[in-house]
Parts: C-alpha cells; structure tokens; sequence
C-alpha cells in the first residue's frame, strides 16, 4: 500500500532508452544521446529487482522503453522473469517493427500479451510521424499477436489533431472486424517538446461525441491488464475500443504502479520528479532488504496525483521514452 492505499503490484520497466523509430511525439530526430551501456541496468540486475518487486508485492510487469524489442537478449529476460512464481503475468509494450521475427520466441520465453503502437493506417503518414517507416512490420506485428493468441491484443493510437484524427472512423471499424482492442490516447506534452501543440491534443471526450453518433457503444470492463482505459464495446464488433486520457482525466486514484527506468531509477508516477536510485545502491552492494526499503521509499513517495493536464511539467521533464511509455 502506498501512503493513499492504493495497492502496488503493478511494475512498468523500461528495458532500453533506445528505439529503432523517432516518432516526432517522442524523440527529437537527432542529438539523442543513448545512455549508454554502463549507465543502464544489466539484465542481471533486472530480473533481481524484479524479484524483490515480487516479494513485496507485484504481481503484474510489462516491459516497455524505448523500444524493447531492440534490447539484447530481452527474450533472456522474459524468461528470468516468467520463472518468478509471484508473477502471472508479463505483457510488452512495442512499437511493432521487430516483432515479427521475434514473436514465437517471445511467446515461448512466458510473453502473455502485447500492446502495439499504430498511429495511422496510412503509409506516408506512418513515414512521416516515425521518421522512418515499416507500417507493413506493424500490420505483420499485429496480425502475429493474434494469431499466437496473446489475447487481449491492444493497439495504441495517439491522436494528434490535423494528423490522423481523421483516421479514428477507419481505427474503429479495425476492432468492429478484428478481436482489437483501439485505444485512443490523449497527446501529452512529454515527448519532443518541438512538435507539441496544445491544439494538437484530442481530449477522449471530442471523439467519443463523435462516434456516438454513428457507432453503438456501450461501456465495458472487460480487457486483462491494469491500464486506465476506459473501454467501450462496439455493437455486433469483434473488439473493442478506449481511450487513456491522461490530459483530460485524472485516474490517478486507481494507479497501482510503479516505474523502474532503464538507469535504475524507481518512480512512483511517469509524471512527477521523485525517483530512488537503485543502480547506485546496487553498485554499492546492496543487500535485497537494503533493496526492498527502497522500494517501500518509492512507493511511499508515489504523489496523491499528477498535474500535467493544467501545463505542469513541459518544461525540464525527462522525455516518455527515457522513464519507460
Ligand atoms: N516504443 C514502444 C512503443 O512505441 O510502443 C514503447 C515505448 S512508447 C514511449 C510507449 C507508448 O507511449 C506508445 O504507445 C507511444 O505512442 C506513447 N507515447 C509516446 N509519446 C507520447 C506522447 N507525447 N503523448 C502520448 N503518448 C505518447
Ligand atoms: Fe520509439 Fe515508442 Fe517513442 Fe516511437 S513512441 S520513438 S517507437 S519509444
């Protein structure tokens, strides 16, 4: 528990700060400085805290970054952390591109679930917001994940306005034939900051008035998994659609997680600046109690809420894909 009872047992870990795609929410296109690899934790060291997260308490991970189908030997990790009997469920957010060629490995190392990221349907829109293209990998991504069954398999769609706000009708009838569950995601200002827009950003509101005019939805709590989706469920479709509104909604009071970041650092909110760094404590020979209280320190330090959405926090904020997305 933490200081406003709300139970941790979810553990979000970035594995890399790398990524093989530059989307322009994201990361800036040039000057990324890696951390390099002495700066990030071992795999080792991973799956060490991953137990101690265990003991005290969690139960569900995903691994995210970054893109963390580039790190080496993730597929090694998967495994360690499939072998911890605590844990009963291990999902991966990714952007799609090498999952291809990994998927039956993942699946076979104890991967349950995948979420993808897909902001467009359309080629040269892909190209343009990547920076580098490779939508038909994605395609090939998502229709792996549904073919292994690691159901239930989740699109993600940050809606930018002038961008692909007009794709959110062609997103909706993807889940109407395929068991896809679409959520729609509220652009924050935490990526580069060179392309945010305050107009950019589509509150959830905006398109769910809009498509209840021409869908049948109806609220649903359906969908594994601990995300602060709202999802509703399409008359007569195969899938479903949410929205995550970090921007518009506050669902802070139901937030079970905690954050470990490719450098060690524990967070108690992607938002908020406190971090424990547990690298250093590592490197000092920490013993797993030692380890543990930190953990119980970051828990305890996770804020009541956070304050993007009235413009805190776009300046000097460590970028999405440097604390884990
Ligand atoms: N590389 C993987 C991927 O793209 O799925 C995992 C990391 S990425 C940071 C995790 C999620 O954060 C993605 O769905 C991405 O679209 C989302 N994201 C990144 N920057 C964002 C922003 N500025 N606003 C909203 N969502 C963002
Ligand atoms: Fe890479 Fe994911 Fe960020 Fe895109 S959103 S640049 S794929 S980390």
């Amino acid at each position: 528990m933490d200081s406003f009872g709300r139970h941790i047992n979810y553990m979000r870990i970035s594995v890399t700060d790398r990524c093989n795609l530059r989307c322009r929410y994201c990361m800036p296109e040039d000057g990324v400085q890696d951390l390099g690899h002495g700066k990030i934790l071992s795999l080792e060291d991973i799956a060490r805290l991953t137990r101690i997260g265990a003991q005290i308490g969690i139960r569900k991970v995903r691994l995210t970054g970054g893109e963390p189908l580039v790190r080496k030997n993730i597929t090694g990790l998967i495994q360690c952390i499939a072998d911890i009997p605590e844990i009963d469920d291990i999902a991966l957010t990714t952007n799609g591109i090498l999952f291809p060629a990994m998927a039956e490995d993942l699946k076979a190392a104890g991967l349950k679930r995948v979420n993808i990221s897909m902001d467009t349907l359309q080629e040269e829109r892909f190209l343009y917001i990547t920076r580098r293209g490779g939508l038909n990998l994605v395609w090939e991504a998502v229709f792996k994940a549904l073919e292994l069954d690691m159901h239930p398999v989740k699109i993600n769609v940050v809606v930018i306005r002038g961008f692909n706000d007009d794709e959110i009708g062609d997103f909706v009838r993807l889940a109407y034939i395929y068991p896809l569950h679409i959520r729609f995601i509220e652009y924050m200002p935490v990526g580069d900051l060179q392309f945010w827009d305050p107009d950019r950003m589509v509150s959830s509101a905006e398109i769910l008035n809009k498509l209840q005019a021409d869908y049948e939805l109806t609220p649903e709590k359906i969908v594994a998994g601990n995300g602060p989706a709202r999802y509703y469920h399409i008359a007569g479709g195969a899938g479903s659609i949410g929205f995550i509104s970090p921007m518009s909604h506050q669902f802070c009071s139901e937030c079970n997680r905690i954050r470990l970041t490719a450098d060690g650092k524990l967070r108690g909110c992607l938002y908020a600046k406190q971090e424990v760094d547990l690298k250093a404590a590592l490197e000092q020979g920490a013993s797993d109690e030692e380890l543990q209280e930190l953990f119980f320190a970051a828990i305890k330090a996770k804020p009541a809420h956070h304050d993007m959405g009235s413009g805190w926090g776009e300046q000097n904020f460590r970028k999405m894909y440097q604390i884990g997305g």
